[in-house]
């Protein structure tokens, strides 16, 4: 099956902007009713509902942000009463107060179909067997991927994340021929496969539905190859609906957006300008077909540009490229922009080396410095010490020819940089700023 639901995500764009300019002004009516936080900040910038008639109106209305979010905590952005809301996810927030986000029985709904339609871009069908090694919990991910999967009536495996070794034996034992996670988690089951020489062929796998983290083109090969896995990206945030918002199809060019539900926009993230198609920048959206917590203009923090091209795969849905890097994560190193993804590129595509890294900046007599920590396989180390200066000489050029900055590298023996099994840190920031 190619589409889960091809009314939609095949629609035509008169008929599907038309869709948008009618659930928006809905949107923007029921927040202005019901939520005291967007009808106080509509009035101090002096729209009325009745301003925004069509999505390019949307551009009058101010951003929302986490920190919005985190100043109503926990129930102020709603826009039903609690007893209306049957669901709350939080996200994980390392400091202070997480955000938390609501679903009514009908969002709920929508987001299963939102999954199912991401799902069935990834492979997924009535006859699979999808493994969730999603977090369960109040993280979206592995409750999103759940009900989508159950929506299409796959056999469903919720053993949400870690405890690897088990994660095999039930893979191989129960047929698993879908396995969704977040890419680095894929990445580290397909090396404890390696380590304890388990066959591949034994298993059955075939699709990997891989999100909730930046990952890159080389990243994906490395999975694919290692796993024996068709892998697409999928995008979702806690904020807008979880996982659901966006998914590539098996073109793998480029993620579609929801559009009937979600209208995005991409945004200079310093001065808040909207930037034409092509263009890279913070990724914004505004929810138009949600009850509990719509919002309106929300800054992801995400980079990404979107693509309006028609897709080969016949959806109509405009597409974003892959994430390429957080306006949190970028790195300012002497005024040059810096996103790790992209010293990963770097390094995939050298091989040679493992996919790990770290990146550790300091300052250092006024002058910002950056070490790269990159792990080597073991071959390497119990080669010749010519080998290893060759490689590190050969990683230093690459980054500076990619960067246009002068790095540090330095190679270790494998295992040697922290293993997680959920996001992975690679930046450790010594500056005192
Ligand atoms: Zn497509």
């Amino acid at each position: 099956m190619l589409y889960w639901n091809p009314t939609y995500e095949c629609m035509d764009r008169d008929k599907l902007v038309e869709l948008q300019n009618e659930r928006l002004v809905n949107t923007v009516h029921k927040v202005y009713q019901n939520v005291p936080y967007y009808r106080q900040k509509m009035q101090a910038v002096g729209i009325m509902p009745e301003d925004i008639k069509t999505v390019d109106d949307l551009k009058k209305l101010p951003f929302t942000t986490k920190q919005d979010l985190r100043d109503n905590y926990p129930y102020g952005l709603f826009a039903v009463p609690l007893s209306e809301i049957v669901r709350i996810h939080a996200s994980s927030g390392t400091t202070g107060k997480p955000t938390v986000v609501g679903y009514t029985k009908q969002d709920i709904i929508s987001w299963s179909e939102l999954m199912a339609r991401t799902l069935t871009c990834g492979g997924t069908v009535k006859n699979s067997v999808i493994q969730i090694a999603y977090g369960y919990g109040l993280f979206t991910g592995g409750l999103g991927v759940h009900y989508g999967a159950e929506r299409i009536g796959a056999s469903v495996i919720p053993i949400s994340g870690g405890n690897t070794k088990r994660q095999l034996m039930l893979m191989k034992d129960f047929g698993t021929d879908v396995l969704a996670c977040t890419p680095s988690y894929a990445l580290y089951i397909a090396e404890t496969m390696q380590e304890l020489k388990i066959d591949r062929q034994k298993f059955k796998l075939k699709y990997g539905i891989f999100g909730a983290e930046p990952w890159t083109e080389n990243m994906r090969k490395e999975i694919e190859q290692k796993l024996g896995v068709s892998a697409i990206d999928i995008y979702g945030l806690s904020e807008v609906i979880g996982p659901g918002v966006a998914s590539e199809c098996q073109c793998k060019d480029g993620l579609h957006i929801f559009e009937d539900y979600f209208i995005a926009e991409v945004i200079d993230p310093e001065t808040g300008e909207s930037l034409p198609y092509g263009k890279e920048g913070e990724l914004v959206f505004t929810t138009i077909n949600k009850e509990g917590i719509p919002v309106i203009r929300y800054r992801t923090k995400d980079i990404t540009a979107l693509i309006p091209d028609q897709c080969e795969c016949g959806r109509t849905h405009i597409r974003m490229k892959k994430i390429i890097g957080r306006t949190d994560d970028m790195l300012v190193i002497r005024g040059v922009n810096v996103f790790p993804s992209q010293i990963e590129s770097v390094l995939v595509e050298i091989g040679d080396t493992e996919p790990h890294y770290m990146l550790i900046v300091d300052r250092i007599n006024n002058l910002d410095t950056l070490e790269v920590l990159v792990e080597v396989s073991d071959r390497l180390f119990s080669d010749e010490v010519k080998r290893l200066e060759d490689l590190n000489k050969e990683i230093t050029r690459k980054i500076h020819d990619t960067l246009g900055l002068a790095v540090k590298v330095r190679l270790v023996e494998p295992k040697t940089i922290e293993r997680t099994e959920g996001k992975s840190k690679r930046v450790i920031d010594n500056r005192k700023i």
